[in-house]
């Protein structure tokens, strides 16, 4: 819990209702403490036992995404010397790219504290009303899968993003109250892959919003040789650019690739990691040249043996490949369609030339010109 049992929040409660049943609010805030307690995790600077943090602490450990960090430094230092509470900011794209990442630096560049919850675990309107109402001047509030709070969830956010105050009803029946609790200023920082998904009226409350793109392969490979520092791993240059260029454009991907290429490293003893011994390390993790996994190509052989290239359903591939959908949507095809494997149309999902190039699959006879003009 980013504080303990909050005061002022108690207090702002109870004068908010001087005609209401103190007790029953007071319970009821309890409830609330209690539950938000569950829902959110403080900004943990400590070390997964037994694991190095890999993630960068400040903006100049951060690598890539320059236009993006250029820009939210800026108005992190602009709001630290007005002393003001920084904008609403909300980042978008794939899983991995340092959605999170920036979240906790912005928080620590700010000298703020970080709570930490994700769209899921706010079920109802009342976890959220628990959480807010504990929340510091300056604090910043970090939502993951943004996208994927209930409705009646992002209603609250509403008026807590625009005016810092919630309204909210106690009791029933003609019991019922409607309370206007005042929330101090803070910053919710909201991170999704599915940008598309947000509401408008959600999207239009960040005053901030960046998206953020796959990775090069020479950024990829500073992640690498930072990573390989932190872990003290024994790695040339050459290594790390074969990891790098195997990620997928995702440093999450590079860390754990970097993990598995290390302990491949320890049990053959090959000293340092040059490009051979990573190479045959990630064959052996099913990874292929161009970074491409099990999932990803069981997606793209059957996209383009099973429905001929397409163009298929979502639905039906996630359903052939007994895959979630999501997963799919979110993991797989960003990447496959970054790199030119797959195309969206409007009638589905289809696998181009150069897709058909890399699994060694012909692709299926279309009709040309001469067939068309034998089939007339
Ligand atoms: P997301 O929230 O977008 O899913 P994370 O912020 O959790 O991604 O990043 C995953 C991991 O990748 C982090 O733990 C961090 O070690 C590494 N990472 C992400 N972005 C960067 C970056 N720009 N520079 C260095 N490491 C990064």
């Amino acid at each position: 819990m980013a504080s303990g049992p909050d005061e002022n929040g108690r207090e702002r409660i109870v004068q908010a209702s001087k005609s209401a049943d103190e007790a029953e609010i007071t319970a009821g805030e309890q409830a609330l403490e209690e539950r938000a307690a569950d829902l959110t995790s403080q900004s943990d600077e400590s070390e997964v036992a037994g694991t190095k943090d890999l993630r960068p602490r400040r903006f100049q450990e951060y690598v890539g995404q320059r236009a993006v960090v250029d820009s939210i430094s800026i108005a992190v230092m602009a709001s630290n010397k007005r002393g003001d509470t920084l904008d609403h900011a909300l980042f978008h794209g794939p899983p991995g790219l340092g959605k999170t990442t920036i979240a906790h630096i912005i928080a620590r560049e700010l000298d703020s504290m970080l709570v930490h919850t994700s769209g899921p675990a706010l079920e109802r309107p009342a976890d959220v009303v628990g959480l807010l109402s504990n929340l510091k001047t300056g604090d910043v509030l970090f939502i993951d899968e943004i996208h994927r709070l209930s409705h009646a969830v992002e209603e609250y956010l509403y008026s807590a993003m625009e005016d810092f105050r919630v309204d909210f009803m106690t009791g029933s029946g003609a019991f019922a109250k409607s309370i206007n609790l005042p929330l101090q200023p803070f910053t919710l920082i909201g991170s999704t892959t599915r940008a598309g998904m947000l509401s408008a009226p959600l999207r239009e409350r960040f005053g901030l919003a960046y998206h953020l793109d796959f990775y090069s392969t020479e950024e990829l490979a500073q992640v690498v040789t930072r990573s390989a520092g932190i872990l003290e791993v024994d790695i040339n240059d050459d290594g790390a650019h074969e990891i790098a260029r195997r990620s997928r454009g995702t440093p999450r991907i590079s860390n754990r690739l970097l993990r598995r290429v290390r302990d491949f490293a320890e049990v053959r003893n090959s000293g340092t990691i040059d490009s051979a011994v990573a190479a045959e390390a990630m064959e052996i993790e099913g990874v292929d040249a161009l970074g491409l996994d099990r999932l990803d190509r069981l997606y793209l052989t059957t996209l383009s043996k099973n429905y001929q290239g397409g163009p298929a359903g979502i639905h039906a591939l996630a359903a052939t490949i007994n895959e979630d959908q999501q997963t799919l949507e979110d993991v797989v095809e960003p990447f496959l369609l970054k790199i030119g494997f797959i195309v969206r149309t409007t009638q589905g999902r289809r696998t181009t030339p150069e897709g058909f190039e890399h699994i060694g699959h012909p692709p299926p006879q279309t009709e040309g010109p001469t067939n068309q003009g034998t089939l007339l």
